[in-house]
């Protein structure tokens, strides 16, 4: 089969649809538009069973029960819902003062889960947030150190977005739990892909987003635990009351429906994808790390998410690499602030080096992804980093053996 350049190896940022969900939202902006909220004709009748069905393949897919699904729209706004809405409802002194209660998290967490805690510090409350090890995890023995008797709440991503290594969530979560408080967990890159039972796995609140499993932008969910105990949340955005008062808004039904069918696919593919795309990456990784010198993987080796690398190449420059490897669509590990390009604070958290990190390539393979362009993807790797090594005056005093950290550099 010919392959199409750029060749896209960046699903941890997004995913396209897949073309199953497409057909089945289609109906739902023409002929199927109405209001689920109209409770007096055939039209909002209509919109309301299509959401009641796409409440049940989330539920089926995470293992919970269809009333415990909040829609959002997506998990920026889950993320939002879950952490701001818990920590107001379970604080334990009033807005305005201080000592409001413990809250833990991780400084790789995904912004959408750092920016809403450190709103929450200012507004008095008390924040841990966690360093992993070097292999990019955050263990239940680190959350059991930092519990306090006023911990009211703790979030951990399920699997990191740029790593793709996956936190011992279940087992965080008997610890949060068991002390009394509250367990959300940011599962933007694991469900659907991952299997998910948020009753054994002692999950509170999980988000997940429709564009990260083949559904459509713009709409996820949150899971609000109903029952041992029954979680209860202050809702961040107020209006007509739709979802149980916890998200109003008319809900997103096209959206809706597509991230259902997404999920209801996931959870048919999930187990003979996972395996396709594990030897896809298995093969991409091996072959990089065997093929080029000193190449890191980033994140533990095997508690890591089957279809997400993040390598980084030695002797490399950043800016270079990105330029090199332009019909792959990937993400380096350096992010565009406003002036400069900052290292990735991910790989940071790991303790890798800065020019490491803008050395480092994400590729994340996904549904659409085929054997052809893995090769593409290696050729092309192994071509660039060739050439800006010949570039390189430091890979050639590496390959002498002069030990570049010991050289001391002239300051003028
Ligand atoms: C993509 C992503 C988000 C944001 O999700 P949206 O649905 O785009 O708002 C949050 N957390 C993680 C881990 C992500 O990968």
């Amino acid at each position: 089969m010919p392959i199409n350049l750029p060749i896209y190896f960046d699903n941890a940022a997004t995913t396209r649809c897949d073309p199953r969900v497409v057909e089945a939202m289609l109906p739902y902006f023409t002929e199927k538009f109405g209001n689920p909220g109209s409770r007096n004709h055939k039209f909002g009748w209509d919109s309301e069973e299509a959401v009641d069905i796409a409440r049940g393949q989330i539920a089926d897919l995470i293992g919970s029960s269809p009333k415990e699904i909040v829609f959002t729209s997506g998990s920026t706004e889950a993320n939002n819902l879950a952490i701001k809405g818990a920590a107001e409802m379970y604080a334990k002194k009033p807005e305005g003062e201080t000592g409001r209660g413990h809250i833990i998290s991780a400084i790789h967490e995904h912004k959408a889960v750092i920016d809403p805690v450190k709103r929450l510090e200012k507004r008095g409350f008390d924040v841990t947030m966690l360093t992993p090890g070097a292999d990019g995890l955050i263990t239940a023995a680190m959350v059991k150190d930092a519990m306090r008797d006023d911990t009211i709440l703790c979030s951990i991503m399920w699997a990191n977005n740029e790593l793709g290594t996956i936190n011992e969530v279940p087992q965080i979560g008997k610890v949060v739990r068991d002390a009394g408080a509250v367990m959300h967990t940011d599962a933007t890159q694991w469900v659907g892909k991952m299997p998910t039972n948020v009753v054994e796995d002692n999950i509170d609140l999980l988000s997940l987003s429709g564009h990260k499993m083949y559904g459509p932008k713009g709409v996820g969910a949150l899971y609000v635990r109903r029952r041992r105990p029954r979680i209860r949340l202050v809702a961040q955005i107020e209006g007509g009351g739709q979802e149980r008062g916890y998200r109003s808004g008319t809900l997103n039904v096209p959206g809706i429906v597509g991230l259902g069918m997404a999920c209801e696919i996931c959870s048919k593919e999930m187990d003979s994808e996972r395996e396709r795309l594990l030897k896809m990456r298995q093969r991409l990784e091996s072959t990089l790390a065997d093929s080029i010198d000193v190449t890191q993987i980033n994140g533990h080796a095997d508690k890591r998410l089957p279809h997400v690398t993040n390598i980084s190449f030695g002797f490399v420059e950043g800016e270079g690499l990105m330029m090199a490897v332009k019909n792959i669509a990937c993400s380096s590990g350096s992010a565009c602030t406003s002036a400069s390009l900052e290292p990735s604070y991910v790989l940071k958290a790991l303790g890798v080096g800065d020019d490491l990190a803008h050395s480092s390539l994400r590729l994340s393979l996904g549904r659409f992804n085929t054997e052809e362009e893995v090769d593409f993807a290696i050729g092309n790797i192994q071509e660039a980093v060739r050439k800006l090594r010949e570039l390189s005056p430091l890979f050639d005093m590496h390959n002498e053996g002069i030990d570049i950290s010991t050289i001391e550099w002239a300051t003028h």
